[in-house]
C-alpha cells in the first residue's frame, strides 16, 4: 500500500500563520484505477498567494478548508501509470502540492520538457510566478523600452524575472529588497539601483534620489509604506501594475496606507490590478520569449531550497520574512531518485 503524506489546514489564522494552522497526516493511496498516474512530487511551491487561501473569505482563489489537503503547485514524476498519454517517468506539473504523493486521473496534470531547464524551473521563472511577471510587464503596465520601471520585492520570484524583463527591453530600473546581500544580486542581474528597504530611514527619499527623473512604471509587490513611496515619484500619466501587497497579506487591519492616494488623480495615474490566470491564454508567447534566454542562461534565476515535506509551513512563512533569494521550494527525495 502506498502511503501519501500532506498537510491540511487545522486552523485559519488571523495574523502571522502559526506552525498549529497545519497538520501533517498520512493517508494510504488506492492504487491506480484505469487512466490513472500515481505520482511522487519531487518540488513543491510555496507562495504568498496561499495565505489568502488560508482566511475564510473568497478572494481571487478559493479558500482551503480545514480538515482536507491543502493545494498548491508541484512538480512530480510519474511512478506509476496505467495510461499511454503519462508513462512510467513522465514529469507533471500539477496543483497537487502540500505533499508527497498522489493518484489522479490526467486532467490537471501538464507534461513538462526537464530536458533543457530543470523541472522545479516550472515553478518559478517559467511557471505561475514568471507568467505574472511578463503579463503584469508587458500586458498590465504596457512597458516601453524608455520607461523607468520600479520593482518592489525585486529579487523574489515574481521581482527577479520583472527586473530582468524590464533591463532586457532597454528601461532603466530600480528594485527594493530586504537585505544588502539581495541587493547586490539585483545590481549584478540588470537593476541600476537596488535599495534595501530595511536600510533606509525614507524609502520615498531613497526613491527620489534613486529616481531623479521619476518612475513611469512601478510593478507593486509590497503595498503600503512601498505604494506610498512610488505615489510620490511618479511621473504624470505613469502606470502602476498592481500584481500584490504582500506587507498587508497577515495584518488584518489593512489599514495602512496609502495617504497620498491622491496622487492618483493628479498625475493621471492608470493603476491596475491584475490576476495571472486571468493572461494564461498567452502562456505560450511568454514561454517563447523566455524559455530560450532562460536555457541559454541569459536570463538568472535563483531558488531557495528547503529540505523536507515537513518542513514545508516554514519555508511557506518564509515568504514574509524574506527568506528566499529568487523562488522558495520545497524538495523532496523524490527529486534525487
Ligand atoms: P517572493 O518570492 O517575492 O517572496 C516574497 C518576498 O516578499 C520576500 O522574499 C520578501 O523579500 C518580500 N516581503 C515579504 N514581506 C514583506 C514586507 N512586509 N515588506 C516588504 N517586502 C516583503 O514571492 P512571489 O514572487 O511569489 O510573489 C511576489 C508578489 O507577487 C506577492 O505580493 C504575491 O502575492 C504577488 N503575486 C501575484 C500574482 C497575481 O496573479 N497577481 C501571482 C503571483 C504572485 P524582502 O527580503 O525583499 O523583504
Amino acid at each position: 500500500m502506498t502511503q501519501s503524506h500532506e498537510f491540511h489546514l487545522a486552523k485559519r489564522p488571523t495574523e502571522m500563520p502559526t506552525a498549529d494552522c497545519f497538520e501533517l497526516v498520512t493517508v494510504d493511496l488506492p492504487e491506480p484505477a484505469d487512466g490513472e498516474v500515481l505520482v511522487r512530487n519531487m518540488f513543491l511551491s510555496v507562495d504568498p498567494y496561499m495565505r489568502g487561501r488560508m482566511n475564510a473569505r473568497k478572494s481571487y482563489v478559493e479558500p482551503y478548508e480545514i480538515g482536507v489537503p491543502m493545494g498548491g503547485g508541484a512538480v512530480g514524476r510519474v511512478v506509476r501509470s496505467t495510461t499511454p498519454d503519462l508513462p512510467e517517468g513522465s514529469i507533471v506539473l500539477s496543483y497537487n502540492g502540500w505533499r508527497d504523493a498522489f493518484v489522479s486521473g490526467t486532467k490537471g496534470l501538464d507534461l513538462v520538457d526537464a530536458t533543457s531547464v530543470p523541472a522545479q524551473a516550472y515553478l518559478g521563472v517559467l511557471g505561475m510566478p514568471g507568467m505574472t511577471a511578463w503579463s503584469g510587464l508587458n500586458l498590465v503596465g504596457e512597458m516601453k523600452s524608455d520607461d523607468t520601471v520600479f520593482v518592489s520585492a525585486a529579487s523574489g520570484a515574481v521581482g527577479s524575472l520583472a527586473c530582468q524583463l524590464a533591463h532586457r527591453a532597454g528601461c532603466r530600473v530600480i528594485g527594493t529588497a530586504g537585505s544588502d546581500e539581495k541587493c547586490r544580486w539585483l545590481e549584478e542581474n540588470g537593476v541600476n539601483r537596488a535599495i534595501n528597504y530595511r536600510a533606509v530611514d525614507d524609502l520615498a527619499e531613497a526613491l527620489r534620489d534613486a529616481a531623479p527623473d521619476g518612475i513611469d512604471l512601478y510593478f507593486e509587490n509590497v503595498g503600503g509604506e512601498h505604494l506610498e513611496a512610488a505615489l510620490a515619484s511618479m511621473n504624470n500619466h505613469g502606470r502602476i501594475a498592481l500584481c500584490g501587497m504582500i506587507s498587508l497579506y497577515n495584518d488584518p487591519t489593512r489599514s495602512t496606507g496609502p495617504a497620498n492616494f491622491i496622487a492618483v488623480l493628479v498625475k493621471e495615474l492608470c493603476v491596475r490590478g491584475f490576476i495571472v490566470t486571468t493572461y494564461m491564454d498567452r502562456y505560450a508567447d511568454f514561454l517563447a520569449e523566455t524559455m530560450p534566454a532562460v536555457a541559454a542562461g541569459d536570463i538568472h534565476w535563483e531558488e531557495t531550497i528547503v529540505d523536507g515535506l515537513e518542513n514545508m509551513p516554514d519555508a511557506f512563512l518564509g515568504l514574509f520574512s524574506g527568506a528566499n533569494l529568487g523562488k522558495m521550494l520545497v524538495r523532496l527525495p523524490e527529486a534525487s531518485a
